[in-house]
């Protein structure tokens, strides 16, 4: 479709004959559907009685998840408006780590509340304006509202902890897991002038599958998925002294293919001579030091294995770079590329390193270490499924405890907040005219989608429900919600279901910004590149 614009100086054209143009009402009305169709997807799963979804990819591997972004992440979609929807639950993942379902709902709401405008002739602009005036007032009431904690009150980051666990596969363990979450947290919380913060790099999160979700554990320290490199090595050394090595212990080979040409026997014997001098020059020096333990990022050939276990030093070779980087903080080792250099003050220290089976495997465990902000979250489970399932609602709970310590304020959960805010926009909404009023008051509907789907997915009849909630709201009783555990509307607070305060600021701001950006949109032109050109695919044919 070539599009032509008449100037006073002739046509001009604008677009490419190539080009697919949709313009106006029919850009819009195809955008919003799609947003509300990425929406129906995560809609059930929302909620401790949510359903889980089973993702089946290309090769017919299978994730069992009740993981919003995880949904998402996983779904190919093509529609533009879609992929919006998408990058939503993406920075809600990254910003905050919870609430990314409910981010997706409520935008997808959002937008058909909106629709329902635009079938009056409200113009887009006004509805922009009137959601995003909501929005402020709805943050601002959000912080008036929330409740003040401490950052080191232990039982409230338990009860943060486990609230994000109550929609998960693993919520029956969500007792034990929240205790191990916290301690992980409060072990990598940093304090300067009464702020608090915490930086998860701190915090190392291993997984193996086998035994038991019960098995997980907090090990104060590294947990090294590699094995003591020689048999005839230590496997357990107590105050141990550590050498980081990011340089092979081996002879280095010549980039270029060298020939050596040997002519008699003699010479063969001085240059295998020369190579063992190499490597056991390398391996005093390392020893001269004192150090006992090694830990190379390369690797550590057969002659030098054996060299250093007649010194009796303990070595594990092939390490990730990340783990050099933690190993490095937590020990207080100086990461050396150059042997020659190495000297004792580069050392690390730490009370125990010891070789441990892990199911069939051998890992190295570094605990007692120099910096005990340094943490290892081992995670355990009956399956590899199980166990991915467990670190996607791990990151969960260890993100909303973060936000509660860097920012503590906590809201109940179950749908309170969403309701408290909605009565307070409806009555704030009177304060404007006409079509203003409309879109505020359109807003505050949408965001009774949260109380209202929890309610839907426990089996629950909506609009009594609903009715009962309003009810006890307008009451003033603001923690009211739905405890779908036990289908029944109740005060939250009480329940010890409470979350984060970003966590609701982050959905009602990511969400209002994403279908604003859907409203903005009256004219989606496939532009050529890319992919080749032409209408992206899946968008509907245009007649
Ligand atoms: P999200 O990805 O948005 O976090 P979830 O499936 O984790 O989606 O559901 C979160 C919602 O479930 C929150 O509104 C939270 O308050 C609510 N919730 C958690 N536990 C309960 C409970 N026991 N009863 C009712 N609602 C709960
Ligand atoms: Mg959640």
């Amino acid at each position: 479709m070539a599009s032509i614009q008449q100037t006073p100086n002739g046509p001009v054209l604008v677009l490419k004959e190539s080009a697919l143009q949709e313009k106006g009402r029919d850009a819009q009305k195809n955008n919003i559907m799609a947003a509300k169709m990425v929406a129906d997807i995560v809609k059930s799963s929302l909620g401790p009685r949510g359903l889980d979804k089973m993702l089946v990819d290309s090769l017919g591997d299978v994730t069992i998840t009740n993981d919003g972004a995880t949904i998402l992440k996983e779904i190919d979609a093509q529609h533009p408006a879609a992929k919006m929807m998408i990058e939503i639950s993406k920075t809600i993942d990254n910003e905050v780590g919870d609430g990314t379902t409910s981010s997706v709902i409520f935008a997808g709401t959002l937008l058909a509340k909106a629709e329902e405008l635009l079938k009056k002739d409200v113009h887009s602009s006004v509805i922009i304006e009137g959601f995003q005036a909501a929005s402020e007032k709805a943050l601002e009431i959000l912080s008036e509202i929330s409740k003040k904690v401490s950052p080191d009150d232990r039982e409230t980051l338990l009860q943060v902890a486990s609230t994000s666990m109550e929609s998960k596969l693993i919520s029956e363990d969500s007792e034990s897991l929240s205790k191990i979450v916290v301690d992980s947290i409060m072990n990598i919380t940093e304090t300067n002038d009464n702020k608090s913060s915490v930086d998860l790099d701190n915090l190392k999160v291993e997984k193996k599958a086998g035994g038991s979700i019960q098995d997980t554990a907090l090990i104060k320290g590294i947990v090294l998925d590699k094995e003591v490199v020689h048999s005839g090595m230590p496997k357990k050394i107590q105050q141990a002294k550590i050498a980081l090595l990011n340089t092979a212990m081996e002879v280095e080979k010549t980039e270029m293919s060298a020939e050596i040409r040997i002519n008699d026997p003699t010479q063969m014997q001085m240059f295998l001579e020369e190579e063992n001098r190499m490597i056991k020059t390398m391996v005093e020096k390392v020893h001269a030091i004192g150090a006992n333990v090694v830990i190379c990022q390369k690797g550590i050939d057969d002659m030098a294995q054996h060299f250093l276990s007649k010194h009796g030093i303990l070595a594990v070779r092939r390490v990730k770079e990340s783990d050099m980087t933690k190993l490095a903080k937590a020990t207080g080792a100086r990461i050396t590329s150059n042997i020659d250099d190495i000297s004792e003050k580069d050392l690390g220290a730490a009370n125990l390193v010891q070789q441990k089976k892990v199911e069939s495997d051998k890992w190295v465990f570094i605990e007692g270490c120099k910096n005990p902000q340094s943490v290892t979250l081992l995670i355990r489970g009956g399956s590899q499924r199980v166990v991915d399932e467990v670190d996607r609602s791990i990151h969960d709970s260890l993100m909303v405890v973060k936000d509660v310590i860097e920012k503590p304020e906590i809201v109940a959960g179950g749908g309170a907040p969403e309701a408290v805010l909605a009565s307070f926009l409806k009555d704030w909404s009177e304060r404007f005219e006409g079509r203003q009023q409309l879109a505020i008051n359109k807003f505050a509907e949408a965001l009774e989608i949260i109380p209202l789907t929890i309610a839907e997915n426990a089996g629950m009849d909506p609009i009594d429900t609903m009715v009962k909630l309003r009810a006890r709201q307008s009451e003033g009783k603001k923690w009211t919600g739905i405890n779908a555990k036990e289908g029944r509307v109740t005060d939250m607070l009480s329940q010890n279901i409470v979350e984060p305060v970003v966590v609701k600021e982050q959905i009602i701001k990511s969400a209002t910004e994403a279908a604003s950006m859907i409203l903005r949109i009256d004219d989606v032109i496939a532009i050529s590149g890319g992919s080749g050109g032409g209408m992206p695919p899946g968008m509907p044919p245009m007649g």
